[in-house]
């Protein structure tokens, strides 16, 4: 029998007036149910914007630093129970073991910074042209705040929204992903334990639209801070706008990595393989088409299938695992059709390419690691997010070709290039259409005290993490004093 877990509003664990409830399951093994969670009403999400609302005063008076403080209790309690949310992550969502224990650590991270934010200046003072006038600037909350955030990374996102929006004063309603409700359960759990005043943060388990309409719409909500898909993201663009509300959006990503013939091949190949398969390709920033440019298409590619070949394919309990369960059966179906259709688009399988059924993974949602080659650079593969391992390989005649490919789909969350010449590098930098550049690095992976976010349709352009979250999370006060007044 599998546990029931209840919201969380105004400091106490609640009950849905559905008295309906959804199923966690882990993606390694259908048959194993996390827990019961409440299918929450349009109502349940007024209660919890209702509880922030009455909270956000009282939050809003006390000392940023006393702010900080309850985020550096959190990060102690989140160190004290790393192993728990780590095993859960994992259980969750699918994810090596490995990758989620460096997702706690960088969890834990956010809070540190952000609790240490809670001492830093919130405005400046400037110099006015009257010397007998003190012009400063102050940074003041936005009010009531929506988390809707994403099943992928189901405790480092929610964390990366919530520290900054709590830090600078706000109070939030979170809405996890349907798929992930066990983690923001703990979040919650780290909140009561801290014992962060009532109603500052709330937690509202249901379906995006139910709840998370009812979190874009609700009068009392100032401001929409969302991770997810394209189509969704854009959805909450319109209707935030059409509310007055700031809202920040970081969505799908189309990856590249140029590879150059005087890169490092064997380095290249690894770093590729890395951004592509690890976590089966469900990272934002996973790398999705590597461009080859010139004569080394071949020795690549066969390095590309040699490197895939080594990756072991399992749950994510077990440490060896690097290919991992995709998140669902829908999404399986939808990875595999894609390859499908690649294929009738003129692509070709050089390894993997389906589902794999045979002993315990029929109990789960795995699929073999696949790379494509003769990909067009304007098929569908190419230009769409798969959102599972596939990588494609398009052939480049040259360096300036293959920065027009990588441009030209309508994303531009990440990028990398692999090459010795660090004026092409830099070159990189300047004409690649991408929020996140990595010069011989890896297409994923972020570090959390520096601005991350997309160009194009990958975002809204307001930044998450380190200092420019405070640009999304407050607003601003111009305040003159003039001491020649009397
Ligand atoms: P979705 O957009 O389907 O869901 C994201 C969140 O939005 C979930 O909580 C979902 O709820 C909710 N939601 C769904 N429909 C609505 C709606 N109409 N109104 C309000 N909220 C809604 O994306 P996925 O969860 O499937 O995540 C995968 C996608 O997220 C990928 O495309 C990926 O690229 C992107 N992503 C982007 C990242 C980035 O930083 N740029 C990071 C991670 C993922 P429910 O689960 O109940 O449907």
């Amino acid at each position: 029998m599998s546990k029931t877990f209840k919201n969380y509003v105004n400091g106490e664990w609640v009950t849905s007036d559905s008295n309906e409830t959804i199923s966690s399951i882990n993606p390694a093994d259908n048959d194993d149910v996390l827990g019961l969670f409440q299918a929450s009403t349009i109502n349940d999400a007024d209660n919890g914007i209702d509880s922030a609302y009455s909270a956000k005063k009282e939050w809003s008076n006390i000392s940023q630093v006393e702010r900080g403080n309850y985020l550096l209790n959190a990060a102690k309690y989140l160190e004290n129970n790393s192993g728990k949310f780590a095993d859960s992550i994992t259980r969750e969502c699918g994810k090596a073991i490995l990758e989620s224990r460096g997702e706690v650590g960088r969890a834990i991270a956010l809070l540190q910074y952000y609790g240490i934010e809670g001492s830093n200046p919130i405005g400046d003072v400037v110099p006015s042209i009257n010397p007998k006038i003190l012009l400063y600037t102050k940074k003041i909350p936005l009010g009531v705040v929506s988390l809707i955030t994403p099943w992928n990374f189901p405790l480092a996102i929610p964390i990366w929204k919530m520290a900054p929006a709590l830090v600078y004063g706000n109070t939030v309603v979170l809405k996890p992903a349907s798929a992930t409700p066990l983690i923001a359960t703990l979040i919650a759990e780290m909140w009561d334990y801290v014992g962060l005043p009532k109603g500052v943060f709330n937690l509202i388990v249901g379906s995006g639209s139910t709840v998370g309409e009812r979190l874009i719409n609700n009068p009392k909500v100032n401001a929409v801070s969302f991770t997810g898909s394209t189509n969704t993201g854009k959805d909450i663009a319109v209707k935030s706008a059409q509310n007055g509300n700031k809202f920040q959006l970081e969505m799908g990503g189309k990856n590249p990595v140029i590879v150059l013939p005087d890169a490092d091949l064997n380095q290249a190949a690894e770093i590729t393989i890395s951004g592509a398969m690890k976590y089966s390709g469900q990272k934002c920033t996973a790398t999705s088409r590597v461009i080859v440019v010139g004569d080394i298409l071949e020795k690549f590619t066969e390095l590309l299938v040699e490197k895939t070949k080594s990756l072991i394919i399992g749950p994510g309990i077990d440490e060896k695992s690097i290919v991992v369960p995709v998140i669902d059966k829908h999404s399986l179906d939808n990875i595999e059709n894609m390859i499908n259709k690649a294929i009738k688009d003129g692509a070709e399988i050089v390894h993997g390419g389906s589902k794999i059924n045979e002993g315990f993974f029929d109990k789960g949602n795995f699929i073999q690691p696949t790379i494509l080659s003769n990909v067009e650079h304007d098929s569908f593969i190419a230009c769409e997010e798969v959102f599972g391992p596939v990588l494609s390989i398009i052939s480049a005649k040259d360096y300036d070709e293959a920065i027009e490919i990588a441009n030209s789909v309508q994303y531009g969350l990440s990028a990398a290039i692999f090459t010795k010449s660090l004026n092409l590098s830099m070159d990189f930098a300047e004409r690649i259409e991408a929020g996140v550049i990595k010069i011989n690095g890896e297409t994923a992976g972020l570090e959390p005290q520096v601005p991350f976010g997309g160009l194009k349709s990958s975002s809204s352009g307001n930044r998450e993490q380190g200092k420019a979250a405070i640009e999304f999370f407050t607003n601003t006060k111009t305040i003159y004093v003039d001491r020649s007044a009397t």
